[in-house]
């Protein structure tokens, strides 16, 4: 066996003999010799004088400062009294969030109308509350929802129990899910603040066709992926006339007003978070 090397250099100082302890007075008991009691102050004393060799690094006032000292507060008070305030009316007064703000969610769509959820559960399974339930799909000929083979056939998001985190939106890898500025969320019952696809679908904008439809002919997921969809086609709009010719977003249909009326359960919710406006600037 090697033997054990000694350390190089300077020898380790040798330990201090710890002091010895005096002798407990007669009828202490063993074990609580060591504490020695201050005694209490007395006759309206409450502060113990401060150790010997104590110096404060507060320097002590003088002059005119030590005169006005009482009133040093008030300085606060009375220059705060004077500024702009920043108290915010709400909710008569609505002041916009910051742009990065988390809000509410939104499932976006492309540019021809078809959605981007692949239904793929990323989100649900970042979700640190638990807060989003997903079931995925397979799109067929006739229900194409999305570009590629799946779709999100189900989506919910509880904002009951959502905190807004942004870890889903993170998760996302086709940006089918963001969170827009919208905060206002209230509702009179628990199963109301359960929000399905519909609530959360992004509005149809100029160009686009309510799905399903099929893709644009002769591209591929990854073209849409790439933002190479810039709008329907009419093959497309052929497509849905012929399967729902009353369909709001066909040329010399109802409308865009029409296609995004809002779902039950976010209708609901405006309706309640109006009577609590209208209510809270009474
Ligand atoms: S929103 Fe994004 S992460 Fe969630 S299921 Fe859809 S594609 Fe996947």
């Amino acid at each position: 066996m090697a033997e054990k090397k000694k350390p190089v250099g300077k020898a380790a100082p040798a330990a201090k003999p710890a002091p010895a302890r005096k002798p407990a007075p007669a009828g202490t008991p063993a074990g609580r010799q060591s504490k020695a009691v201050a005694p209490r102050p007395k006759g309206g004393e409450v502060a113990t004088p401060a150790p010997e060799g104590y110096r404060s690094l507060i320097e002590p006032r003088t002059g005119l400062a030590e005169l006005f000292a009482p009133v040093g507060g008030f300085g606060v008070t009375l220059s705060n009294m004077f500024r702009k305030t920043v108290t915010e009316q709400y909710p008569s007064e609505k002041v916009p969030a910051k742009p990065r703000y988390h809000g509410r969610h939104q499932l976006n769509r492309y540019a021809d109308g078809l959605e981007k959820c692949i239904g793929c559960e990323l989100c649900a399974w970042a979700c640190p509350a638990d807060a989003i339930y997903v079931e995925g799909g397979d799109n067929t000929p006739d229900q194409q929802f999305s570009p590629g083979e799946r779709y999100g056939r189900v989506y919910q998001i509880n904002y009951l129990r959502c905190i807004f985190c942004g870890l889903c939106i993170e998760a996302c890898p086709t940006r089918a899910l963001t969170m827009t500025n919208e905060y206002e969320l209230a509702g009179p019952t628990r199963a109301g603040m359960i929000w399905e696809k519909d609530d959360l679908l992004a509005p149809m904008r100029e160009g686009m066709l309510t799905s399903p439809h099929p893709m644009v002919e002769g591209t591929t997921d990854t073209d849409y992926y790439r933002g190479e969809v810039t709008h329907a086609t009419d093959a497309q709009r052929a497509w849905v006339a012929e399967h729902r010719p009353d369909d709001p977003t066909l040329p010399g249909g109802a409308g865009l007003d029409v296609a995004n009326e809002l779902a039950p359960t976010a209708a609901a919710m405006a309706a309640t978070v109006a009577a609590a406006t209208k209510q809270g600037t009474r």
